[in-house]
């Protein structure tokens, strides 16, 4: 098989494993490693300190360093639904909704490994990530053709906008390559600068994670600076802000190709709050089996719930809170005493 046809082939099933955005790039070092660098001296990854480790940005700085033999790069898209308006409840990112994609792209992948390694006919060296690798998968994505940085920091379609997860396979074979986006379509748009209630880009490309809700309720592990709480509303998990106010995201431009495995779980759409600042270990655990949401652990999430309770203002989350000062977890006893002093104040 010629390589014309062997890239179209791949093309072609990545489609209907899940990936309408696929495209293929060269193997050759990225150019944004210095924005990287700029970045980390900021001090703008927070606690993430795994982006910055020697041997991460080693393995960053070309892909070589990750394969040797690598010769081109697959980078493939899986869309997520948009989020849904008029939400009741708690506010969970639009991509946390069901399982964790993580398990379920890399069955994705280990498929399409399967059918490249059965048409090339030999073992094909290779290395996947699905968001998780030391690779500059944005700017990949871009070399890649599938879209470009926005000013927000995510990927843009032109088509489906920026509802999806990035893949990434770096093979040890030789593909046709595609067309490169280098255009910005963002134009003078700052509308998610002017959004984030955090104030977290700090500007165009720049986000300072220590203000995004994303990494606040996710990744942060202490307590959330008092300043920053009233900003969050009642984003339990994650934020979608900058990518719902953006105007490559209007409703109706999303894919529909949409694993079933990421359609919205129904009790994950009409969340009660109150509910959830009872849920014990236990009960966490079995909720929450398979989804992104168990990375905050109980008392992030529970954590992230008391202050959503403190920011709605109602009443009726007192009992549930007063309950909570007796909690186990200290994380947990803060953010229950902190929402109950703001509930006093409404
Ligand atoms: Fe770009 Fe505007 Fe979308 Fe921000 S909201 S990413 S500036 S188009």
């Amino acid at each position: 098989m010629d390589k014309s046809e062997l890239t179209r082939k791949i093309k072609d099933k990545a489609i209907e494993l899940g990936f309408p955005l696929v495209g293929v790039t060269t193997a050759e070092p990225p150019e944004h490693l210095n924005f990287l660098q700029n970045w980390l001296k900021s001090g703008y990854n927070a606690s993430m300190d795994w982006i910055g480790t020697e041997r991460s940005l080693k393995r960053r700085s070309d892909p070589h360093n990750i394969l040797p033999e690598c010769k081109s790069i697959l980078v493939l898209g899986c869309p997520y639904p948009a989020p849904r308006g008029n939400v009741k409840g708690g506010n969970i990112a639009s991509y946390a909704m069901n399982q964790d994609y993580h398990d379920i792209l890399v069955e994705q992948l280990k498929e399409l490994m399967g059918n490249i390694e059965e048409w090339v006919g030999r073992a094909v060296p290779n290395r996947w990530y699905v968001d998780t690798g030391p690779v500059l998968e944005k700017e990949l994505a871009m070399r890649a053709g599938l879209g470009w940085i926005g000013k927000n920091t995510t990927l843009i379609n032109k088509e489906i906008g920026s509802y999806f997860f990035l893949s990434e396979i770096l093979l040890g074979i030789e593909l046709n390559t595609d067309q490169p986006i280098t255009e910005n379509y963002c134009g003078a748009c700052t509308r998610c600068l002017d959004t984030c209630p955090t104030g977290a880009l700090k500007e165009p490309y720049t986000l300072d994670a220590n203000l995004c809700i994303s990494y606040l309720t996710i990744e942060h592990r202490e307590e959330i600076p008092k300043e920053l709480r009233s900003r969050m509303g009642d984003w339990i998990f994650g934020c979608d802000i900058c990518q719902i106010v953006c105007p490559w995201n209007k409703p109706g431009r999303q894919s529909n190709s949409i694993l079933e495995a990421l359609v919205p779980r129904g009790e994950l759409t009409a969340i009660n709050l109150i509910d959830e600042m009872e849920l014990n270990q236990k009960d966490f655990s079995a909720r929450f089996k398979g989804s992104p949401i168990k990375r905050t652990k109980r008392r992030g999430y529970l954590r992230n719930v008391a202050i959503a309770l403190g920011n709605r203002g109602e009443k009726d989350a007192l009992p549930v809170l007063k309950k909570a000062l007796e909690d186990k977890e200290l994380l947990v006893r803060e953010a229950a005493s902190w929402a109950l002093e703001i509930i006093d104040f409404k």
